[in-house]
């Protein structure tokens, strides 16, 4: 179900997870059905995130978790330590020389010196049941470490699975292609909500990490104009060829997603014009229309009539109609998202790059 709406509801009883606009640099909440909260990284600290996480009503987290010791992910996390009771911090395990690495650790030591928050070093494996039906589960770091790696420290980086329902959340902090292709190796199960490595760099995402994990949604937390270059080109490619819907935080600013356990449902603070092409400009600042985006977890089944639903199928469905290859595919996906369910067959001629001659092959393929 694709729908158009303005403004956004927030629902009881529904997993939130927040990919905070902290410009360059990782940070999101997640907020449990039960109201729990969970923090992975705060950004450089150049955004300060305690107010965000205080106007999204978290008054204290079960746990904070810093997925390596770089400052564009841990620089925030001593500010929002010192202002939100924080029960369980964890981390890789790997330290680092900088400023940003000891303050923090100074903060996380006394605070676990005064039984405030008690420190615990992610490993791979470790599983728990948050709570019916919401099981988080750490698949890096690996053990033993990773090391004579590019970044041993993005390599090591902890790497969060959480399953709430059929939809599944997979946080990958920095990791780069040597932990995808041990994760590769060990097996790994499919994800239809990726949140990005390294955002976006091309050093992760490769082509086969990408046919494992099948994501549906690509989240990628990347500051405008950043001087790496973020996101990679070839990166995005991968991202579109493999059927991924991508969002971007400095395109869409901060990204909000909501998940019933059944449909992920997104809400942006602004639209992209352009996302599929790397992304070429946003609207401008403070435009407060809101995109809801429903995703339902996997490809709708075939219509028994072997008709193809223009307003269900998936980019691979999609693709296979006659006339319709992966671009266009996108496109018809694209235009959904923006415009709501297709009311007519007839519609998918204001689809760019669909005219008259594909019409008439797709005509008596497709359904609604
Ligand atoms: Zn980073």
């Amino acid at each position: 179900m694709f729908t158009l709406l303005l403004g956004g509801l927030s629902l009881a009883g529904t997993l939130q997870v927040d990919v905070l606009d902290v410009g360059q640099g990782d940070s999101i909440l997640i907020q449990t059905p039960s109201g729990k909260s969970i923090l992975i990284d705060a950004g450089t600290g150049g955004t300060d995130v305690a107010p965000l996480l205080r106007a999204r009503g978290v008054e204290q987290l079960s746990m904070m978790i810093a997925t390596h010791p770089h400052a564009d992910h841990i620089g925030g996390l001593d500010e929002v330590l010192m202002e939100i009771p924080v029960r369980s911090y964890f981390d890789s395990g790997l330290t680092h020389t900088t400023a940003s690495y000891t303050n923090l650790m100074t903060i996380v030591e006394s605070k676990a010196d005064a039984e405030e928050t008690r420190y615990f070093t992610a490993e791979a494996g470790f599983q728990t049941e948050l709570e019916d039906g919401l099981t988080l589960e750490f698949l890096g770091p690996p053990l033993p470490s990773l090391s004579g790696t590019r970044s041993d420290l993005n390599s090591n980086s902890v790497i969060t699975r959480l399953t709430h329902g059929s939809q599944c959340f997979l946080f990958t902090g920095d990791a780069e292609e040597p932990t995808e292709a041990l994760l590769l190796q060990r097996g790994i199960e499919p994800c239809n909500v990726l949140k990005v490595a390294h955002h976006g760099s091309a050093h992760s995402t490769t082509d086969r990490w990408l046919a494992a994990i099948q994501p549906e949604i690509a989240l990628i937390s990347v500051g405008e104009g950043n001087r790496y270059k973020h996101p990679a080109p070839d990166t995005v490619a991968r991202l579109t060829a493999a059927g991924a819907d991508i969002y971007r935080t400095d395109l869409h600013g901060t990204i909000h997603l909501e998940s019933d356990g059944e449909t992920v449902t997104i809400t942006t603070e602004r639209i992209a014009a352009d996302v599929a092409d790397g992304g070429l400009s946003s609207l401008p600042d403070g435009h407060s229309i809101t995109v809801e985006v429903a995703h339902t977890p996997a490809a709708a089944p075939p219509d028994p009539s072997g008709l193809i639903n223009i307003n269900k199928a998936s980019a691979a469905q999609l693709d296979e109609l006659p006339g319709i290859g992966p671009s266009k595919a996108a496109a018809i996906i694209d235009y959904r998202s923006k415009m709501g369910a297709f009311t007519t067959i007839e519609q998918l001629d204001n689809v760019p790059g669909i005219g008259p001659a594909t019409m008439a092959k797709l005509r008596s393929l497709v359904t609604l």
